[in-house]
């Protein structure tokens, strides 16, 4: 079987294990029916997320050219305290910011290398958790913006890392943490502004990823370079696909890619 499209990050359900679907014009494969399946991945040319253009891809699936145009790709999309739409002013297209910015978002933990505190917009959970590997995680503020939010992890960043360290996430070399016990901890380090939509009572949540083998040496594939690789699928988790040989294929930075891949 082929399949030819330009990658996007996949699609994810909430199940046990997480189901997984790479997504393509005319074609969707469900990533789990392939474990333990020999397969091809060959680049064939770019495709920028924006303009589709054969393009070198510069960041988050786009050209350079738009990377520094469109509103997707402004800096508030990666540091939410920049967020200005509450205030009713511009950064590149006051329409679409007001649209994403002013809406419920989440401030949450999750564990995936450590603990990690993050924000994503409340439609978004728990699919990025999934993103990012995280094995257990827990909603601990909403707020009305993603302003707010934002101040909220970079206050909460003084306590607990905003990074996830994607070798120890994939080796699986985790332990398993009292999110509840974490959110009592930050309680107190939470902004003025924002302590009022602290999240009293939840629990954590627990996700499962569909793994036959973990690598023990994680080396990333650098399709580009490599034109194209081969080999055996014994996992996904994250955006990530594990291979037989301890290769690894971020999906998410490989968005922008025109591939043909083909199932033996
Ligand atoms: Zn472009």
């Amino acid at each position: 079987m082929n399949y030819q499209g330009v990658l996007t990050k996949m699609e994810s359900e909430f199940a046990q294990p997480i189901q997984y679907y790479l997504v393509f014009e005319n074609d969707f494969i469900n990533m789990n029916q392939l474990l333990g399946k020999t397969i091809s991945i060959r680049f064939e040319k770019y495709q920028c997320l924006n303009c589709g253009l054969n393009k070198p891809i510069y960041r988050q699936g786009f050209c350079r050219d738009c990377f520094f145009d469109i509103p997707q790709a402004a800096d508030w999309v990666i540091r939410p305290e920049l967020s200005k739409a509450h205030l009713g002013e511009e950064d590149r297209d006051l329409e679409y910011e007001k649209k994403v910015q002013l809406q419920p978002h989440i401030v949450y933990l999750a564990n995936s290398s450590d603990v990690k505190v993050g924000v994503t917009r409340k439609s978004q959970v728990p699919t990025r958790w999934i993103d990012q590997g995280a094995h257990e995680a827990i909603e601990i503020v909403e707020t009305p913006n993603r302003y707010l939010a934002g101040i909220t992890e970079v206050a909460l960043k003084d306590f607990v890392s905003d990074k996830t360290n994607w070798r120890t996430m994939l080796k699986n070399d985790i332990k398993d943490e009292d999110l509840v016990a974490w959110r009592e901890r930050l309680k107190s380090s939470i902004p003025e502004e924002a302590q009022d939509y602290f999240i009293e009572n939840n629990s954590e949540i627990n996700l499962e990823f569909p793994v036959l083998q973990y690598p023990v040496k994680p080396k990333s594939l650098n399709l580009v370079k490599a034109q194209s690789y081969t080999g055996k699928l014994v996992g996904i988790k994250g955006q990530y696909l594990i291979f037989e040989d301890d290769t690894v294929f971020n999906i998410r930075s490989n968005e922008g890619l025109v591939v043909t891949i083909t199932v033996a």
